[in-house]
């Protein structure tokens, strides 16, 4: 085979001999090499031999339906192959039209046919008989499951209880489509899984750049930082991955940090594995580094850094020059030794020293990105971030090709057909004052403030999401979820049985992807798109020249899409007009009856994304029916420096600057920007929009921040209390060493695995059975310690319980770490009637007051249904659901649940047995009592009397004016706000 280098040399040449020989690449946007691409000409009469009639030559004619992947954020395109004779999906492969996938995907792509044929499936509206929870169902008319709900809503609505209704979301998988239901019904009610994922990391990019994600370039990069597991399971896996591997095989280097020995690990060229939450250390050591050797980006700094600002808040004394900033620089960072990070890491002084020389070699050519991980695990994970775009910022390496850009550059939003206004009410239950500066809704808290009475829910929905699985403290969830003084009616919209939804009263069966419009875009290179997830069938049919005007009439049993039922909902709770609801969700060709999906895409299409109307035009299509042919539109390719770009005069309109270049106009903003800032920085004193910084004299975009520029000082952080952390620094973690007893390790509890997805893997057979199970990842010399090897049972236990779970001894992890994926652990109560059985364990589950005990019954077994291959199940394993032990861990200013936990492993005794678990709701409590004492609540703290920095991002943000506290704030006994 060679060396990885020698084995991507030959590839290189290989594809150069191609070339010479005449072979083309795919002239679509994916560009690559791969002949096996349908070309799209060919997409209506697609033929195949059938490979399952071999040696018979059997041929099988196929229309090509292009959709998107749902078993990710990445929305990979897929191609569906519709058979032209039974008008059935037969399998799903990659979308060569797809700028961003490129006609690849992983195996969670394909997999989306074993979801679509699932023999148990939810093809049919359920609602519940007897008590909540007691797993019996009974058939229900959509009309009758439409009618209760909406009729519920419009009450709560018209008696003035809008923040009873709450819609909570685990994978949205579209931009904006459900914000835009709920602020027509003028509700604050949109809640997501954001803070049990991404928010730590947001926080850090949000910070820096008013933009809360990173886009790397990986594909031009000469060296690649990853603080996750990028290649096999991380964010944008696919499309990201396939680039990084580009850049290897250009001869970039891949520096990975990951405790854990990761399949990305196995292909870093420099791969370290610190203790947990030192990340930030190494990074600093790294900056120290650049600063001594002066190899960094003086220019840039000078000009994109809020430099001034930060030494008229910290350094009043000292001149406000650069060269004054540079020196504080130095002093700032120099106790970051590469022994000092040794220190904290357990990472040798001297491969820090060389991963830092290889960052400094790396110049603009540096992509970096951090995505759950370090940034989702730690007490100030949020500076994990923070401190690996301090790299990009000093390097220059930001909007550069091979560097890292703020992901909205790289993301198109279109505007919609209508866009309700800001709901005029704030969701406490949500955005709770102790939390001001969370990057999301502190959804993970839901069940402490429910117990705490701070408010009920009367209509709460849980859409593709499982909180009592996924989220921490799951017993919590289910104390208050079968409590119907606390939930009335909880509606859960799946395509999957899951732990959460056997505590609905309805459970609807909502469409896989390629059962459902969707539309969005992801940063996954230089460049913009947007892709259309859309019902294959009904596309089919209409390309045959039938009409299709409800979902359903295609789907799978009852199976529907979203959006056809929140404008049916949405009709229902307002059907006469007069709540002013219904109006958003009419047609505008034909007022008064009701919007269809296809207008409304329709609309999008034509009127809110540059060049696809041209495109379409030169295809003799509408871009409705472009998009629906190809799935796919690729809006430009090198979006480049965006901050860089000069404003246009005519925006600049009785324009006002603050004394740091902030510019400020009058001029209404542009209804299609060329970029679409996810931050609404705050107007100036006289309601002048920002527009722009002022940068050696001229006004350029800038960066949606409160200066305009590159925040290293966050004059947000501290006016709001947190002035020791406004810049980039290292907090030590809650499981660091020092605030460990002796006996504790630190359990990593948040890696995924490459051919999972979370809920919904659980119905992809071939997914179950490459995994189904969730070993502790336990170094050999700690397995020593504990007298335990490969395969023994060993009980973990938490602060608020254990679990008992099987030991895989291996030197992939760091002594004193041990790690357990928590894509596994599924379950279902003996008593439930109906439930998934490919990879559910049933259990028998107890409680005594706040004391849950959960035993095994029995794993998973073969079964008949309509699909054999269930009888062919050969495991029985599905692991064990660890997330059941783990308290709230909030960070007090990302608001990110911080996953890692400090556990005692111990050999399992014999009366303990596989998957037993035990938890203490009431101590989950009080550690939540005691995370939430960290915080500095805007009641105390707020400097404007708001309760938030309006300029943070906020899913459906409310109107301006409810942002202000409805009291004066309290002051702290001393008189200060710290
Ligand atoms: S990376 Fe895999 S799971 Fe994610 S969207 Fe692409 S094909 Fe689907």
């Amino acid at each position: 085979m060679g060396t990885v280098e020698e084995v991507a040399a030959r590839v290189s040449a290989a594809r150069a001999e191609a070339v010479a020989r005449g072979e083309t690449f795919y002239p679509g946007p994916s560009r690559v090499h791969l002949a096996a691409f349908p070309p799209k000409e060919r997409w209506d009469d697609w033929v195949e031999l059938d490979s399952q009639d071999w040696p018979r030559r059997t041929e099988r004619h196929y229309l090509l339906v292009p959709t998107t992947c749902f078993n990710c954020e990445s929305a990979c395109g897929l191609l569906a192959y519709v058979d032209r004779d039974t008008a059935q999906v037969r399998k799903f492969e990659g979308n060569p039209e797809h700028p961003g996938s490129r006609g690849r995907n992983c195996a969670k792509g394909p997999a989306t046919i074993n979801q679509v044929t699932d023999p148990d499936r939810i093809l049919q509206p359920l609602k519940r008989v007897g008590a909540r929870g007691a797993g019996r169902w009974e058939p229900v008319s959509w009309d009758e499951a439409l009618d209760d709900i909406a009729g519920r809503i419009r009450t709560a609505i018209v008696e003035g209880r809008r923040n009873e209704i709450m819609y909570h979301v685990g994978r949205p998988g579209e931009d904006g489509f459900t914000e835009r239901v709920l602020a027509s019904w003028g509700v604050d009610g949109h809640n997501s899984h954001t803070n049990v994922c991404s928010s730590g990391a947001r926080a850090g990019y949000h910070l820096w750049t008013g933009i809360d994600r990173p886009s790397p370039d990986h594909a031009s990069a000469d060296v690649i930082l990853l603080i996750s597991s990028h290649l096999e399971a991380g964010h944008y896996f696919n499309p990201h991955a396939q680039r990084v591997m580009e850049a290897k095989q250009r001869g970039a280097k891949l520096i990975v940090f990951d405790t854990r020995l990761s399949n990305t690990a196995t292909h870093a060229d420099v791969w370290v594995s610190p203790q947990p939450g030192s990340e930030p250390a190494i990074l600093l050591a790294i900056v120290a580094h650049l600063l001594r050797t002066g190899r960094y980006d003086r220019e840039f700094m000078r000009r994109w850094w809020n430099w001034a600002e930060y030494l008229a808040a910290e350094h009043p004394d000292r001149p406000a020059t650069f060269e004054e900033f540079e020196a504080v620089l130095g002093e700032l960072y120099a106790p970051y030794t590469f022994e000092l990070a040794e220190q904290e890491s357990g990472v040798g002084a001297g491969t820090i020293a060389r991963i830092a020389e290889l960052v400094a070699g790396a110049g603009t050519r540096l992509s970096t990105h951090t995505w759950r991980s370090a940034s989702a695990g730690n007490l100030g994970g949020w500076q994990v971030a923070r401190t690996l775009f301090l790299l990009n910022a000093m390097l220059g390496a930001v909007a550069t090709p091979g560097g890292t850009y703020p992901n909205a550059w790289n993301k198109f939003v279109p505007r919609p057909l209508y866009t309700p206004p800001h709901p005029q009410t704030w969701n406490e239950l949500t955005w709770p004052l102790e939390y001001p500066l969370a990057l999301n809704e502190m959804s993970f808290l839901l069940p402490h403030f429910l117990k705490e009475g701070r408010g009920k829910l009367d209509v709460y929905f849980t859409r593709v999401y499982n909180p009592v699985w996924t989220n921490p403290d799951g017993l919590s969830w289910m104390e208050v979820l079968t409590d119907e003084a606390m939930v009335g009616l909880h509606v859960a919209l799946t395509p999957t049985w899951s732990e959460t939804a056997f505590l609905a009263d309805y459970v609807l069966p909502m469409g896989l992807g390629p059962e459902r419009h969707d539309l969005h875009s992801y940063e996954q290179y230089d460049g913009q798109w947007v892709a259309f997830r859309q019902p294959v069938l009904r596309a089919a049919r209409e390309r045959l020249g039938q009409q299709v005007s409800d979902t359903r009439e295609v789907n799978p049993g009852q199976v529907w899409e979203e959006n056809e039922f929140w404008i049916e909902l949405s009709w229902r709770i307002d059907p006469d007009g007069c709540l002013g609801i219904r109006r958003y969700h009419e047609s505008q060709k034909e007022p008064g009856t009701k919007l269809s999906v296809d207008e409304y895409y329709g609309w999008i299409f034509e009127h809110s994304v540059p060049g696809l109307p041209a495109a379409a035009a030169a295809d003799g299509l509408t871009p409705l029916a472009y998009m629906r042919r190809y799935g796919a539109f690729e809006i430009r390719a090198g979006v480049g420096p965006v901050h860089e770009q000069e404003v246009p005069a005519d925006e600049l309109i009785e324009v006002g600057e603050d004394e740091y270049g902030r510019v400020y106009t009058r001029a209404p903003a542009p209804m299609s920007p060329n970029v679409v800032p996810t931050a609404t920085p705050e107007p100036d004193a006289q309601g002048r929009r920002p527009v722009g910084v002022r940068v050696d004299g001229v006004v350029r975009r800038g960066f949606p921040t409160p200066s305009g520029k590159l925040e290293f000082y966050s004059r947000t952080l501290a006016a709001w209390g947190w002035r020791e952390q406004a810049v980039p620094g290292y907090q030590r973690s809650h499981v660091h060493p020092a605030a460990m007893e002796p006996d504790q390790l630190v359990l990593i509890s948040t890696f995924r695995l490459p051919t999972q997805i979370h809920t919904r893997g659980g119905n992809a057979k071939w997914l179950d059975e490459l995994a189904h199970t969730n070993p502790l990842w336990i170094h050999p010399q700690d397995a020593t310690r504990i007298g335990v090897g490969a395969g023994d049972l060993v009980r973990v236990e938490t602060e608020i319980g254990a679990f008992v779970v099987k030991a895989w001894v291996t030197e992939g992890i760091r002594p004193g770490v041990v790690a357990c994926s928590h894509h596994m652990g599924r379950w279902k109560l003996g008593s439930a009637e109906r439930g998934q059985r490919q990879m559910m364990a049933t259990v028998d589950l107890t409680r005594d007051d706040g004391r849950w005990r959960m035993t095994r019954l029995a794993g998973v077994a073969p079964y008949e249904s309509g699909d054999p291959d269930t009888a062919r199940i050969w495991w029985s394993d599905v692991g064990v659901h660890q997330n059941l032990t783990f308290p709230v861990h909030p960070d007090p200013i990302s608001g990110q649940h911080c996953w890692h936990q400090a556990v005692r492993v111990r050999r399992a005794g014999p009366d303990e047995a596989y998957g037993d678990i035990t938890v203490d709701t009431a101590k989950a409590h009080e550690v939540y009592r005691r995370w939430l004492a960290l915080t500095l609540p805007a009641d105390r703290h707020s400097p404007d009397r708001t309760r938030r920095p309006y300029w943070l991002m906020r899913p459906l943000k409310p109107a301006k004016d409810v942002f202000a506290l409805p009291f004066a704030p309290a002051v702290d006994p001393d008189g200060t706000n710290r």
